[in-house]
Formats: C-alpha cells, sequence, structure tokens
C-alpha cells in the first residue's frame, strides 16, 4: 500500500485583490484569499445597491403575475 498523495491544494486568484487563494475545504472564503477580503467584496456589492434606487417589491411581483397569466391564462386556472 503506497501512501495516497496529497491532493494539490488549487489556487485561484482572489476576486477582491486578486493574490493567490486556496480553493478547497480549508478555505472557508473561497474562492476570496480570506475572510477579510469576502468581507471587503460583499460591502462593495452592498454599498453598489444601495447607490441604485431599489424597485418596489410590488412592481416586481404584479409583473410576474401578469406575465404568467399573460402566457397560459387557461392553466393557470385549471390549478
Ligand atoms: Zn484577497
Amino acid at each position: 500500500m503506497s501512501t495516497p498523495p496529497a491532493r494539490p491544494a488549487r489556487t485561484v486568484a482572489c476576486p477582491a485583490c486578486g493574490g493567490p487563494s486556496l480553493y478547497g475545504p480549508d478555505n472557508p472564503a473561497r474562492p476570496f484569499c480570506s475572510a477579510r477580503c469576502k468581507q471587503l467584496d460583499l460591502g462593495a456589492w452592498a454599498s453598489e445597491q444601495f447607490r441604485v434606487p431599489a424597485q418596489p417589491a410590488a412592481h416586481d411581483v404584479a409583473a410576474d403575475d401578469f406575465a404568467a397569466g399573460d402566457s397560459s391564462p387557461g392553466d393557470s386556472r385549471l390549478q
């Protein structure tokens, strides 16, 4: 029995800092190189969302309902 070769750690570029990031179960922050980079990226996304005026949820629901009813009103009523 030969010892199984250790799985080579796959490294990817961290989306936040561009540095080498361990992509595996040992790195819970993957694909980021660290939890700090993960937080930085999440923060960027949050600020980006705050900049964009949020659409009212009611509009989304109404549009979806209208689209569903328009595509197949018969099937909708059967259910
Ligand atoms: Zn990083």
